[in-house]
């Protein structure tokens, strides 16, 4: 029994800014692994050191590689005993909820009594939890009968399963196919995406921006598709802090210093404010839209307070446990004051003033359809920075041929797409940032950004590149009245890279993700498509695989959609499938799409 809590000494407390061990707060996502074998004496015997065997395996692949955004590993349990029974799995099952376990991998190498094991412990655990079964590939060991029983058995009860079974026979004391590990790992890192979202919340600076319906947040699609909670503040509640100096005033200096390692320009003409003017209050939105996401211990400190000008806060100190944010900016914003190009392309970059860190999720435009896309890449990616994009201008090589005498078609056979949004972009877009990890990933952006989050040189390469490759330049009064730092680069081509999109019809959301490489054009194209479009914002051009960018740009819902260094298509199907996400477009090989049992049935 748990001890009487002392209400009187709560009673009496006085509050604080109460320190956590992440910065987000939140269970760290757990994953079970429930060896499962035939209970008769003897076969049980026969089995039981083969079947630890597995759930060692599974337990070290998905610890050795699956992180979360700000590096910690995802957490994986393992049942008290192996389940060969009613009573066996009743013990699991509370084992589990004792450790908060969200989603659950079934190994086996043998029969079992398959539908009675989970309806005995009730499928085990929660109706919520996320669930997957690998069955060995052996013939005297056929895990593939219990497998084919079990997955059946989950499908009569309407609870989704991943089933991950061999293709060829496999040697149990030799490591996984990279057929099976690559299942085991899509699942893995699905699900840890899927906990980590439930429960922190949206975070909605403004409303809704120039009438555009992504920013528009729909609080119960969030909760119903997501599990997260929605937080709105008006957007003078930054300006309130900018005018109160809620901020650390320190770290503003430290910013200031920081930003000035970039190129700048600041424009020509008559300006709203001085530059100096200008970057500070870029750098002091930056400060607050970070602080308001995920609070400051700084600013409930009375001698911080006191020592730099303002009132320490508790409440205003804590921000919104936000694992995602958007900015509308304009209008009624930027008419007035800097826009937000400066804030969203540094929160959204793997490092600031104080070094390498996990990105924040920031969406222009308050676009929360298009954030919730970026957050769930980051996600899957165990971190990697995402590019908010606007779907700009669509170029075939003949619109190319017309414009600039220049023949593409080699390059760029199926067109491009220019993603160049307006004016701010994750820094780590300047570069290629695959070939960085030098690594053979194949592809695979959680393998890349594991292999940077592990090496502090790359990370201090990541920061010089980045700084180097990119200018930042004056807004255009015309659009911003209030002025704003762009952030200008040319990303690199040859470089896979995955765009995606949430959409929303009616209360239903869908997802649109097409795998393709973004496209180094001859500087006199480039140049041209810069000049008559806005050369202060950050380009990105993009060729998707498979298809014309026409067809791209004729099938994508809305003006934004936002896009990962790496192949992740395959990932973001599984996860749509745990989260009952429809894709409507997609050009993924069909052997590389994962989804649960019940799928096929329909
Ligand atoms: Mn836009």
């Amino acid at each position: 029994m748990s001890a009487r809590p002392n209400f009187e000494a709560k009673a009496n407390a006085v509050r604080g800014f109460q320190k956590t061990d992440r910065q987000l707060v939140g269970h760290v996502p757990t994953i079970a692994i429930t060896p499962v074998a035939d209970g008769r004496t003897g076969a049980y015997e026969g089995n039981a050191a083969g079947t630890w065997k597995i759930a060692e395996k599974v337990y070290d692949l998905i610890s050795n590689n699956v992180r979360l955004p700000d590096g910690t590993p995802v957490r994986v349990v393992v049942a008290p005993e192996i389940v060969y029974g009613a009573r066996t799995g009743a013990l699991a099952q509370k084992y589990y909820t004792e450790q908060g376990v969200g989603a659950n991998i079934w190994v086996s190498r043998s029969w079992s009594y398959s539908d009675e094991l989970m309806s005995a412990a009730m499928g085990i655990g929660s109706s919520e939890w996320i669930q997957a079964a690998y069955g060995l590939n052996q013939t005297d060991r056929p895990g593939a009968v219990w497998l084919k029983a079990f997955t059946a058995a989950m499908d009569e009860k309407k609870r989704p399963i991943f089933c991950i079974y061999s293709p060829d026979l496999e040697n149990d004391q030799e490591p996984f196919s990279d057929y099976v590990s690559t299942r085991l790992l899509r699942f893995a890192r699905c699900a840890a995406a899927a906990l980590e979202m439930r429960g922190k919340n949206y975070l909605s600076v403004g409303s809704v921006s120039m009438g555009i319906i992504g920013s528009d947040v729909r609080r119960n699609m969030m909760l119903d598709y997501l599990g997260m909670g929605s937080v709105s503040v008006d957007m003078v509640a930054v300006k309130g802090r900018m005018d109160r100096g809620l901020y650390d005033h320190e770290e503003l200096e430290k910013a200031v210093a920081f930003m000035k390692k970039f190129k700048m320009d600041f424009g020509a003409g008559k300006r709203p404010q001085s530059n100096d003017d200008l970057l500070r209050d870029c750098c002091k939105m930056t400060l607050i839209v970070r602080d308001l996401m995920v609070g400051n211990p700084r600013l409930a400190d009375p001698a911080v307070g006191k020592a730099q000008g303002f009132k320490a806060d508790v409440e205003f100190a804590q921000g919104n446990n936000a694992i995602a944010a958007g900015t509308q900016g304009q209008r009624q914003w930027t008419d007035l004051h800097p826009n937000f190009d400066l804030t969203e392309s540094v929160l959204n970059s793997s490092f600031d003033w104080n070094g390498f860190r996990a990105p924040y999720i920031v969406a222009t435009e308050n676009d929360s359809k298009n954030g919730i896309g970026m957050l769930i890449a980051n996600l899957l990616t165990g971190g990697m920075p995402q590019l908010f994009a606007d779907i700009r201008t669509n170029w075939t090589p003949e619109s190319i041929k017309a414009a600039t005498g220049v023949n593409v078609s080699k390059i760029i056979p199926r067109g491009i797409i220019d993603k160049r949004n307006s004016g701010a972009g994750a820094l780590d877009y300047a570069i290629d940032l695959p070939g960085l990890a030098k690594k053979s990933c194949a592809g695979n952006a959680a393998c890349v950004w594991n292999t940077i989050r592990k090496d502090a040189k790359l990370q201090q390469k990541l920061i010089a590149d980045s700084i180097k490759g990119t200018e930042y330049m004056a807004a255009i009064l015309e659009y911003f009245p209030g002025d704003g730092l762009s952030s200008h680069y040319r990303t690199p081509g040859g470089i896979p890279m995955t765009s995606y999109r949430f959409n929303a019809v009616g209360e239903k959301l869908t997802c649109s993700v097409v795998e393709g490489e973004t496209v180094e054009l001859p500087a006199k194209v480039a140049d041209h498509i810069s000049r008559v479009t806005n050369s202060t914002w950050p380009e990105s051009y993009w060729m998707p695989r498979g298809m014309t960018s026409f067809e791209y740009m004729s099938k994508i819902g809305p003006n934004h959609d936002a896009n990962s260094f790496g192949l992740i298509g395959a990932d973001m199907i599984t996860l749509c499938a745990m989260l009952r996400i429809p894709v409507d477009m997609h050009n993924i090989d069909a052997a590389d799409i994962f989804r649960p049992t019940m799928w096929d049935r329909f």
